[in-house]
């Protein structure tokens, strides 16, 4: 990234897509890893168990609570935050200063907490916000996914309210109505 600066080039671009929770932004990246390779999607650390299908080094690296102090410690996250009040999850570094300084697009996959913290650190990423066509929608989506339980599902419904009036901070908004869309949105975006 620095040496990418310090030559004086156009930078290339650091997408951030954040948004409330059952949103879709998992689909939307996932269908992004799919259908666009040349966008280099960031690979989180984080301290949850995998679930069925997710594969060590490709959805996340799954890492210890321990690794995860040891990360922290050296400075290897851009971000990390306790999402949910359960787990942590974090973005490796070095892999981005990689990727950008190869001309790469970067597109990071990260809450609202972690989005602002890459604010902070590189202010020239372009953060975007992924909204749900409407509030009743996005309650549809979390129910009908059935991953968490009635208590839990309260829960992230009054994060989600919170999350949704930061929206501002976003320098984009994508609708995420049709999922194919949205991802072409969010890629246009990186460019
Ligand atoms: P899940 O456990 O369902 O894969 O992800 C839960 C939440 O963690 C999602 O809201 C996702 O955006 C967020 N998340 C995933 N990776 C990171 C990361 O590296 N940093 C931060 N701050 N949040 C992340």
């Amino acid at each position: 990234w620095l040496t990418a600066r310090e030559g004086g080039e156009t930078t290339s671009t650091l997408v951030v897509l954040a948004g409330p929770t059952a949103v879709g932004k998992g689909t939307v990246s996932a269908y992004i890893r799919e259908h666009y390779p040349e966008i280099h999607l960031s690979v989180s650390a984080t301290t949850r168990a995998p679930r069925p299908g997710e594969i060590d080094g490709v959805h996340y690296f799954f890492v210890s609570d321990d690794e995860f102090d040891r990360m922290i410690a050296e400075g290897e996250l851009l971000e990390w935050a306790t999402v949910h009040n359960s787990y942590r999850y974090g973005t490796p570094r070095p892999p981005i200063d990689a990727a950008l300084t190869a001309g790469k697009r970067v597109l990071l996959e990260i809450d609202l907490q972690g989005a602002r913290q890459v604010r902070e650190a590189m202010p020239e990423a372009k953060l975007v916000f992924l909204l749900p066509p409407t509030w009743e929608e996005l309650v549809r989506r979390l129910i009908g996914r059935g991953t968490e339980s009635p208590e839990e599902q309260a829960r992230r419904l009054e994060t989600a309210k919170v999350e949704l009036a930061a929206q501002d901070e976003f320098d984009h908004r994508v609708v995420n109505t049709d999922v194919a869309v949205a991802a072409r949105e969010v890629v246009e975006l990186t460019s």
